[in-house]
């Protein structure tokens, strides 16, 4: 489904986000993407959702080379991969119907398909009593629930979600999680980056590790692990080079060793075009 091979990624103002990484994703995976901020995981989302394209390396997304895919064919892309952000990144002025709405026009569905799709997706995420509703009258969770409603509009065969729940309470967290997977039992495959120790912790999935660029750990049924961010990781050496490498200050700084994921290998597949499908995920490209 998702591949990415040696890609690296360095920004225009030369920092280094991404070096090296070579990872599999397959089809109907539930993935953790962990690691300290700066790490780079929101790069990892840009680039998989062709928002930026790597320096070195390939990313390939169900047998497509999105790195080098034209501008053109991009929306074509953003139809097989949902994102939802930490912010929702909803358009303000516009009811919570016409935000998922804006999602279809913009890849080019019929009305009539958008008529009957939208209102099945805010049924999906409880909110068709808000349809009529804007986003500054919603709370976080019900926004995050219009974004996750956006993301799956056109039934992507991936869903990647970019701190989904990094501002939300640890009620409201559960809930976009709880549907995150509901998303994933229908068969879409899903990519969360987060911070939620907990959440991780508790679900037991393939747990992905990243740290200044470089995957670090990738466990089939992982845990959060042990994270100190770079700049505690960096403070923690340099006492000890001062103190001569007598000093410990902290056991087990680094990340735990990398293991073995369960990808299962991509698809080969071609490009094909969604064709709706039911209220849930899933369906189209498939
Ligand atoms: P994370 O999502 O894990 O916090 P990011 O992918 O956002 O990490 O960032 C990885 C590194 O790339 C950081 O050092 C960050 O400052 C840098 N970075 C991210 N986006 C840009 C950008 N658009 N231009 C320049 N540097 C960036």
């Amino acid at each position: 489904m998702i591949q990415l091979y040696h890609v690296s990624m360095v920004y225009p103002n030369q920092v280094q986000a991404l070096s090296d990484v070579t990872l599999k994703v397959g089809r109907g995976e539930f993935v953790f993407l962990v690691g300290p901020s700066g790490a780079g995981k929101s790069t990892f989302v840009r680039l998989v959702h062709g928002e930026e394209r790597p320096t070195r390396g390939h990313v390939i997304v169900d047998g497509r080379n999105v790195g080098r895919m034209r501008r053109s064919e991009l929306p074509l892309l953003r139809r097989h991969v949902g994102v939802v952000f930490q912010d929702f990144k909803l358009l303000p002025d516009r009811s919570v119907l016409d935000n998922v709405a804006f999602a279809m026009l913009v890849t080019g569905s019929s009305r009539r398909d958008i008529r009957r799709r939208v209102p099945a997706l805010l049924e999906l995420v409880g909110l068709r009593d808000k349809a009529a509703a804007r986003p500054n009258e919603l709370s976080g969770g019900e926004a995050q629930r219009v974004s996750l409603a956006r993301a799956l509009v056109n039934s992507p065969a991936v869903v990647l979600a970019d701190e989904p729940t990094g501002n939300l309470d640890p009620d409201t967290s559960w809930d976009i999680v709880q549907l995150l997977l509901r998303v994933n039992q229908a068969g879409t495959t899903v990519i969360m980056a987060t911070h939620a120790k907990n959440i991780v912790d508790k679900l037991h999935r393939r747990v992905i590790a990243i740290d200044c660029g470089r995957i670090v750990r990738d466990e089939a049924q992982g845990m959060y692990g042990d994270t100190l961010d770079s700049a505690a990781a960096e403070a923690a050496a340099a006492l000890e080079e001062q103190a001569g490498g007598s000093v410990r200050p902290f056991s087990g700084l680094a990340w735990p060793g990398r293991g073995r994921g369960d990808g299962r290998g991509g698809s080969s597949g071609d490009w094909r075009r969604g064709s709706g499908g039911g209220a849930g995920a899933g369906g189209g490209w498939r």
